[in-house]
Formats: structure tokens, sequence, C-alpha cells
């Protein structure tokens, strides 16, 4: 089965240095090409960062290859497109022409599949006016938008505005463009799932669900009720075609989290949640 992993991480910054080592990971090229072709992964996405070097307001954040070994001097491996990450806070003090400039140099590449909006960490709801013309781009490039949705990591974030339900209006205003909902809005997963149940233009990926190192087995077993919730809910949905499967690696490694997301999505699934889904969503 052909893989498209829709949410990793390519990032040379130490914290993600000590994720990697915390989920048994390396975080090298080679060990990731090697993790791809083990698992038939044809293509990727990488995340950009959310924050800007100061000084440069509202650039578009790329993901970072300074730092990873091996990667001097090299651009992003043809088989990893990204998402330009947005600063929404840096956006909010500079000049939004400027920031419309170079990410319009973004969009207009076949590498770039959207842009990742990150509400819980940066306190800005998604549909909060600053994000607009960025939308508009988006739209006119028919690239996707992918947004945080759920717990955030660490205790500095407000999880008011990462909530699924702010997707919501904004699906609405922009019925061209397809949202993405990263980490299925986790823990509000039924909510997300109302979102995504009427808006024919919002999606759900299905990276974040779990973390670190484990075996499938035994998280299946210990968190029997979250699986058995998710189950309902994507059965409740009957839709496959809303599903993508991403890992959010290095913060998982390929073989359990694989595992586990085939434990949820039924079997007769796996072809558009793992790949066709994502070719038509964000490669078309
Ligand atoms: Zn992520």
């Amino acid at each position: 089965m052909k893989i498209i992993d829709t949410h990793i991480h390519f990032s040379g910054n130490e914290h993600f240095q000590q994720i990697a080592e915390a989920a048994g990971q390396i975080n090298s090229p080679e060990f990731l090409a090697k993790e791809f072709s083990r698992h038939n992964i044809v293509k990727a996405i990488a995340m950009g960062t959310r924050s800007s070097q100061p000084g440069e307001p509202g650039l578009p954040q790329l993901p970072d290859l300074a730092g990873i070994p091996g990667t001097e001097g090299s651009h992003h491996p043809e088989c990893i497109a990204y998402c330009c990450g947005v600063d929404s806070f840096a956006l909010g003090c500079g000049s939004v022409k400027k920031s419309l400039n170079d990410f319009e140099r973004h969009l207009s590449s076949s590498q770039c599949a959207g842009i990742k909006i990150y509400p819980g960490y940066q306190k800005f709801f998604v549909n909060d006016r600053i994000h607009y013309p960025f939308y508009e781009l988006v739209q006119h490039y028919r690239k996707a938008v992918v947004i945080h949705t759920g717990d955030t990591a660490g205790g500095r974030g407000l999880l008011k505005y990462a909530h699924p339900l702010t997707v919501d209006e904004v699906a609405v205003e922009f019925p061209e463009i397809n949202f993405v909902m990263a980490h299925y809005g986790n823990p509000w997963i039924v909510d997300a799932t109302a979102v995504a149940a009427k808006n024919t233009n919002v999606y759900i990926e299905l990276s974040g669900l779990a973390q670190g190192s484990f075996e499938a087995d035994w998280f299946v077993e210990h968190y029997h009720g979250y699986i058995e919730h998710l189950k309902t809910w994507i059965t409740y949905l009957s839709d496959h075609e809303k599903f993508l499967f991403g890992s959010d690696w290095p913060l998982v490694g390929y073989d359990s989290y694989i595992e586990l997301i085939k434990r949820i999505v039924p079997e007769s699934c796996w072809n558009q949640v793992f790949y066709a889904n994502a070719e038509r969503i964000f490669f078309a």
C-alpha cells in the first residue's frame, strides 16, 4: 500500500531532536528516507513552524533544515512538500502586504501544499480577519489550509482558539478552500466530526492521537475507551473521503503509528485514508 504522510516535521530545531529521541527516532534525512522506503511512504508534507525571527514580521515559516545533519546547503527532498507556517502574531504587527508577496512566492510553487495556522499556540482565531488575505491567496493557487486543532503542547497556549468549532465559520466563508483539521481536534473529537460532517470542504487529519514510544497492541488495550470513541465517531461520519493519515513524525515511530491508525480505520478504507484522499486534497 502506498502512503502519503500529510503531517511531519522536518526540522533541525533542538526541540525536535529531543522529541525524536523520546520516540526512539533519529532526526536525520537518512533515517527518514529509510523509514519512507520501509513503509512505502511516497510523499510527505512538512509543517512550517509558527514564529518569525525577530525583525522579520510575517514571513512564511518554512520547515527548518538548519541543524539536520547532512542537509547543509541542500533543499527539501522532492518527496517532501511543505506548508508555510503563518505567524499570526507577527502579521498583527508587521506589513501584511510584504508577507503576502513572500507567501505568494511559495504558494505558486508545486512543492508548497498550502499554509498552516497555529491557533491555540498563537492567540488568534482561525477566522480572525488578519488571515483572510492569506486565504484568498490559497484559494487563487488552489492549495489547502491546515489548522492546528485540539490540545496544545505545553502550558502557554489557550485552548479556546484551537477548538474545532472555530473552523466552521471560515469553512463557510471560503467554500472553495479545503480546510484540514490537524489532530482530529483531539480531545474534541465529536465537535470536529460535526464540523467535517456539515462542511464539504473540511477534512480530518489523524496525527497526534498518540505520541512517544509505544507498541500499538499496548496502546489499544490501555486506551481501550479512547480507541472505541475514535472508531465510533469515524463510523458516525461514514465518509472515509474525509480522513487523512498524518503521523507528526518524529513525535512517533512509523511502525507503531501506522499500525495504530490501521486499528482505528476499517481495512476497506485504508487506501483512501493512507493515500488517495491526500493525493486529491493536496496534490491534485
Ligand atoms: Zn505537528
